[in-house]
C-alpha cells in the first residue's frame, strides 16, 4: 500500500473533523448543559485535538454554546460534577496518551466509517 501524500492527509483530517463536529452535534441538546444560557453551537474537545487517538470519538465531545467554549475548565467541571463516568474515561485516555506508548498509526478509512455511521 503506498503512503498518502501530505496533502491528502489534511484534506482527510479536515473531513474527518467536520463529520465529528457535527456527530457530536447531533447528540447534544439544543441548550448549553454548562450555563442553560445559550444555544448548544460548538463541539468541545474533552481532550486535545492535537492527539489523534481520541481527536474522531464522539465520547471525546461535548456539545457547548460559544462562550462556555472558551472555558475548558469550567467544563471539566461541570463534567466531573454531571458526567462521572465520563470524567473518568477522559481521565484515562490522558493518562495513557501521557504515559502510554506510541500509539497505532491512525487508520482513517476505519474512522470515517465510524463517524457516518452516526448518520
Ligand atoms: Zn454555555
Amino acid at each position: 500500500m503506498h503512503s498518502k501524500s501530505k496533502k491528502m492527509i489534511g484534506s482527510i483530517v479536515r473531513t474527518l473533523d467536520t463529520l465529528w463536529n457535527r456527530g457530536v452535534l447531533m447528540k447534544s441538546p439544543m441548550v448549553c448543559p454548562i450555563c442553560n444560557d445559550e444555544p448548544v453551537t460548538d463541539a468541545h474537545h474533552l481532550i486535545s485535538r492535537k492527539y489523534w487517538r481520541t481527536r474522531w470519538l464522539i465520547k471525546c465531545g461535548l456539545g457547548v454554546g460559544r462562550r462556555c467554549h472558551k472555558y475548558p475548565a469550567r467544563t471539566m467541571t461541570w463534567l466531573e460534577k454531571n458526567r462521572p463516568e465520563r470524567y473518568e474515561w477522559v481521565q484515562q485516555q490522558r493518562k495513557l496518551i501521557l504515559t502510554g506508548q506510541k500509539p497505532e498509526p491512525i487508520d482513517f478509512d476505519a474512522v470515517y466509517k465510524s463517524l457516518v455511521r452516526l448518520y
